[in-house]
């Protein structure tokens, strides 16, 4: 065994923390698609003024390349453990036998577990700002309410989550999470709103869906002046918050003299991935490198492998204004994979249109052989993953096997380990054991939304 101390530092120091984020909408191929509405009428802001702060639709819609960081926002996430390590993979590349140079950004030291805090302080932040009283959300297996709750705590905002009812029941960890951190959590379907009062009379044992959950938080503060909706994922906003993470990933590799040739995420609906890549996007974009970036997701729900680039509802309801993405269709039902947080029909508009224009590859895999990469990382790093990252180190690992024995072009692969996998060892138990099943999606009928 090789025990040579290789020459590496752990950068982490607090002004690695960016004071702007980065906003690629300028820097964009061709214009976004604008949201529409099911008549064809494009979405104007001001009709989002019901649900968000002023603040977040002037970011969602932005033509600024860059947009402050309040000072708030930034303390409270130093205060919480930004910047996040930076950590070369050396004991995982020794395993695998490459020549190929594996970092990755840690997420999963911050509070929650992972990255979703970025946003969900970012958007407390504002919505404190302009007096809003309480945020609604939905959350399926509780990253994401976990996140916001504990936003709600530090800028004292009351928070109220539609948790999926079958994840409320199966999956209580992240919900005694939410319960601690103060918020109030419901189990959805509920009788607090109509759309979920009219599911449960026809069906009073509805597990729930995320696109039910969804329908009854926004119903929930459509009613109320005081409340505002809350999103963890796909809008531009949340996109340009998540940026923090390949800032600071940038600049981390800049004191060690490197710079990624590939960038790898898991994608649900694209966050994560985009707060890494964006940055490095953008001097792609700019002609400076070719760096190649590559999304990756589950096979059970291949929204950007086996889907279209069409417009189509945001939510399986079809409440939300349509939006032109990569979708396998707001009628698709997702497999139970363990990777909830991967189980959503779209993907973040920019991120789409910049696979459609082919700067980012896509790649699925199967969770059999994402948790095997995941036992490889976790036997070598020690982090044990959540199962969405987990997607990333699969694709890292695949890669960095190309690039055995004394292959002198070897790449410098840069991955985003999203969150650590410690609320999710059921799926990890059930990988043990053999028990894990591999869907297949047979029926993506994409036929309603080409039809349109
Ligand atoms: C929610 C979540 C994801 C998927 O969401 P994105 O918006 O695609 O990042 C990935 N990893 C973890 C750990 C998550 O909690």
């Amino acid at each position: 065994m090789d025990l040579a101390i290789p020459e590496f530092r752990s950068i982490q120091n607090p002004d690695i923390i960016p004071d702007k984020w980065y906003n690629i909408l300028p820097d964009l191929p061709e214009e976004l698609p604008p949201p529409k509405l099911p008549s064809g009428e494009p979405v104007k802001p001001e009709m989002f003024l019901p649900l968000f702060p002023k603040a977040l639709i002037e970011q969602e819609f932005s033509p600024e390349r860059y947009i402050k960081i309040p000072e708030e926002v930034k303390y409270t996430l130093a205060s919480l453990g930004r910047p996040t390590p930076l950590f070369r993979a050396v004991r995982l590349e020794r395993f695998l036998d490459t020549k190929a140079k594996i970092f990755y950004k840690y997420e999963g030291v911050l509070p929650t577990g992972s990255h979703k805090i970025n946003t969900a302080v970012a958007q407390i932040f504002y919505n404190r700002v302009e007096g809003t009283e309480r945020v609604s959300t939905e959350t399926g297996a509780g990253q994401w309410g976990s996140a916001l709750s504990l936003a709600g705590a530090l800028f004292n905002i009351k928070v109220r989550v539609f948790m999926v009812k079958s994840s409320y029941h199966q999956k209580p960890y992240r919900r005694i999470m939410m319960e601690l951190y103060g918020a109030e959590v419901i189990p959805s379907p509920s009788t607090l709103t109509e759309s979920g009062r009219r599911i449960l009379e026809k069906d009073p044992d509805n597990p729930g869906s995320l696109g039910i959950a969804i329908s009854e938080a926004i119903e929930d503060v459509v009613k109320s002046d005081k409340a505002k909706y809350s999103l963890g994922s796909v809008l531009n906003h949340v996109l340009l918050h998540q940026t923090i993470i390949g800032l600071e990933a940038k600049k981390q590799l800049e004191y060690i003299g490197e710079y990624p040739d590939i960038v790898i995420g898991g994608v649900g609906g694209g966050s994560n991935f985009a707060g890494l890549a964006y940055p490095f996007m953008q001097d792609r974009l700019s002609g400076k490198t070719d760096t190649r970036f590559i999304a990756v997701e589950p096979k059970a729900c291949p929204t950007l492998t086996r889907g279209v680039y069409e417009y189509d509802f945001g939510d399986t309801a079809g409440l939300t204004p349509m939006i032109k993405m990569y979708t396998v269709g707001h009628r698709y039902r997702v497999p139970p994979i363990h990777a909830g947080g991967l189980r959503y029909h779209g993907d973040a508009p920019t991120l789409s249109l910049l696979v459609y224009k082919g700067y980012i590859e896509a790649r699925a895999y199967h969770q059999t052989e994402v948790f095997e990469a995941a036992k490889i990382f976790a036997s070598t790093e020690g982090i044990i993953p959540a199962p969405e990252s987990a997607h990333a180190v699969k694709a890292a690992i695949d890669i960095a096997r190309e690039y055995s024995g004394d292959a002198d072009d070897a790449p410098v692969i840069l991955f985003n380990l999203s969150g650590h996998g410690l609320l999710d060892l059921q799926g990890y138990q059930d990988y043990l054991e053999g028990k894990l099943v591999d869907y297949e999606p047979e029926k993506i009928d994409l036929s309603y939304i080409l039809r349109k």
